[in-house]
């Protein structure tokens, strides 16, 4: 129930990955990367099934050589989601991958060598109506500017991402999308709120390297919150040292928050105390866990009693609040009372009957609009 986001995003240029718009005023994309052996086809496609299935609107697969070129092309053929090829230096490989049926180049121009192998690429993305991804990492930036600049900076960043922005600006080729990712907050955020100023094109926001599960997903979420609350980028990709699942699940968190994509329940929830008449933080662990397959956005509030609980409650779709007896309110409205007995089992059935309620409702608002 609760409106659209106050947050202006920059009107970018609209590219295409597969059928997923980038840029423009398409949602923000959200997308990972698996960490398969991409020569293991089976592993492959399954870690990326799971990854449809988590909500990955676009993934990322490495593509060392060509023995994996080859294993891509097999990919490709058993997933529905658009996949970008993750690949360094040998053009041969990008020209490869470009027949096998690739969405996204990710390549920098500046890395392949000789001016006739970029063209070779871009002509071949060009025919094939494929997009690039420029892909700049403060770990790996050029030497020459290494020196110039003698560390990382966000302005070192930004003249690495411009080269290779130039080389396809030569070719007369504007279907690209850019990164400029440190594992420093600071520096990224720069990185991109100085390129955001000079091109275009779509950015694609990462924090790369972050960390671990919860120290990756805090220090994403406090990098791309500063450039998504600027209005500042067109897809996002949290870099976790975890499953690659949690990357997509942190991702929409980030975009709910700060309501530019909603997608299954935002979850409503205080941090509990003495005064709690159950136990909020069992409850809100299940329900998270249980509820995890619903997709129709829904505002639920689970709160531990009366000091904040109607106010939070009356706000959310499904709302909870702690009492003698607990008090369930639908759409604002006191609608229920529930004793501690089956409180889980109980509030379970009733956020999937709105949810279903809320879906049938939502597509009819899509057919009568
Ligand atoms: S809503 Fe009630 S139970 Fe929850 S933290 Fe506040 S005072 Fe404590």
């Amino acid at each position: 129930m609760h409106c659209e986001s106050p947050i202006k995003r920059r009107l970018s240029r609209q590219i295409m990955v597969g059928n997923v718009p980038v840029g423009g005023d398409a949602p923000i994309a959200v997308q990972s990367m698996t960490n398969t052996d991409t020569c293991d086809v089976a592993a492959t496609v399954a870690q990326i099934r799971r990854l449809e299935d988590a909500g990955a609107d676009i993934v990322r697969v490495s593509v060392p050589d060509m023995d994996a070129a080859e294993a891509f092309g097999l990919i490709k053929r058993q997933v529905r989601v658009p996949l970008v090829a993750d690949i360094h230096f040998d053009y041969t490989i990008a020209l490869r991958v470009a027949e096998l049926g690739v969405d996204c180049l990710r390549i920098n121009p500046g890395n392949i060598g000789r001016e006739d192998r970029v063209k070779a690429v871009v002509d071949a993305a060009r025919d094939r109506g494929i997009p690039i991804r420029i892909g700049v990492n403060a770990g790996s930036l050029e030497k020459d500017l290494q020196k110039k600049y003698g560390e990382p900076t966000p302005e070192a960043l930004v003249e690495s991402a411009l080269r290779h922005v130039e080389h396809l600006d030569r070719l007369n080729f504007p279907d690209f999308k850019v990164s400029v990712k440190a594992s420093d907050v600071f520096m990224a955020v720069e990185a991109y709120r100085l390129l955001a100023k000079q091109i275009e094109q779509p950015l694609h926001l990462g924090i790369t390297e972050a960390g671990g599960l919860r120290s990756g997903t805090v220090k994403s979420a406090v990098g791309l919150g500063m450039l998504l609350a600027d209005g500042i980028g067109d897809t996002i990709r949290i870099s976790l040292a975890a499953d690659p699942v949690e990357e997509i699940k942190v991702g929409y968190d980030i975009l709910k928050s700060l309501r530019l994509r909603s997608r299954g329940i935002n979850f409503i929830a205080c941090p509990s105390c003495s005064r709690q008449n159950f136990d909020v933080v069992k409850t809100m662990n299940e329900l998270e866990g249980r509820l995890e397959d619903l997709l129709v956005p829904l505002d639920v509030a689970v709160i531990g009693c009366v000091v904040n609980g109607p106010g939070e409650a009356k706000e959310a779709h499904v709302g909870l609040t702690g009492g003698s007896p607990n008090l369930i309110y639908i759409d604002g409205k006191p609608a229920q009372k529930l004793t501690n007995d089956n409180l889980v089992d109980e509030l379970e059935r009733l956020i999937r009957r709105k949810a279903a309620e809320k879906a049938e409702a939502d597509a009819a608002l899509i057919v009568r609009g």
